[in-house]
């Protein structure tokens, strides 16, 4: 039993204790290329927020992991098979929630900790701030913690050499052999405005990607996954350590 992840602890170790920081990992669930599982997202939230709080947790961080919800905002895969799409504003309705028990009883910090670029906590975290005077509620995206051409050498955001590294060391009975694997190929828009990043309009998943995939998976190897997953937890252990401690009234200088 890990006494940091609320899905293992019980009521006999918590009733005596206090938290400072809630983390709240955040997936989906949706097709990743031919190869990877549909709750990839997920077993990612999983392994890395539970890696990176072990660490806090041994610094002396009283960090929290809350279960991962496992359904994230998929509009733009409508036509995908089995992609379970919650919509912004039910996303913004369970946050609400969990925000409110939260705020109730007294954990003040929460980190949501994203694993889904469909994802988009921004506009949610500022409606609650407003509302939540008391809290201080942030979001991360792991797959930025750190420069992932260090890492890997193909590009891709989804399905990509690095989720199906992370995969093969994670979950490897659940990757499919190699020669299932698609190249990831996708197609960008023809109006460059959209390519620079300057305007933005949510891609048709179906019509930019065959396989689903986006980023060829050709070199990933189980190797590249851990050493990821070891320097990801890392410095998201010690940035949540960091978190725990922190004077939010007192947060600049
Ligand atoms: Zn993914």
């Amino acid at each position: 039993m890990r006494p940091y992840i609320l899905a293992e602890t019980n009521w006999e170790t918590l009733k005596d204790v206090n938290f400072d920081l809630a983390v709240l990992p955040w997936g989906a669930t949706e097709a990743h290329n031919y190869h990877l599982p549909y709750a990839t997202d997920n077993f990612e939230a999983d392994a890395l927020a539970a890696g990176s709080a072990k660490i806090a947790w041994e610094k002396g961080g009283k960090v929290i992991v809350l279960p991962t919800v496992p359904f994230g905002v998929n509009t733009g895969q409508s036509d995908i098979y089995l992609d379970i799409n919650l919509n912004p504003s039910t996303q913004f309705a369970i946050l609400c929630d969990i925000v409110e028990v939260l705020h109730r009883q007294g954990i003040y910090k929460l980190l949501i900790f994203n694993s889904h670029g469909g994802n988009n906590f921004k506009p949610l975290v500022r409606e609650l701030g407003l509302k939540y005077r008391k809290m201080f509620i942030s979001f991360s995206n792991w797959p930025q913690a750190l420069d992932k051409s260090n890492y890997f050498q193909e590009e891709g955001d989804h399905a990509d050499e690095m989720e199906t590294s992370l995969m093969l060391y994670l979950k490897p009975e659940l990757v499919l052999p190699k020669d299932k694997w698609g190249s990831g190929g996708s197609k960008k828009y023809k109006i460059k405005a959209f390519s620079e990043g300057w305007v933005w309009a949510e891609r048709k998943w179906s019509q930019i990607s065959e396989d689903t995939g986006v980023g060829n998976p050709i070199n990933s190897t189980s190797e590249k996954g851990e050493r990821f997953f070891k320097d990801v937890t890392q410095k998201m252990g010690n940035f949540l350590f960091e978190l725990c401690g922190a004077d939010i009234n007192d947060l600049y200088q």
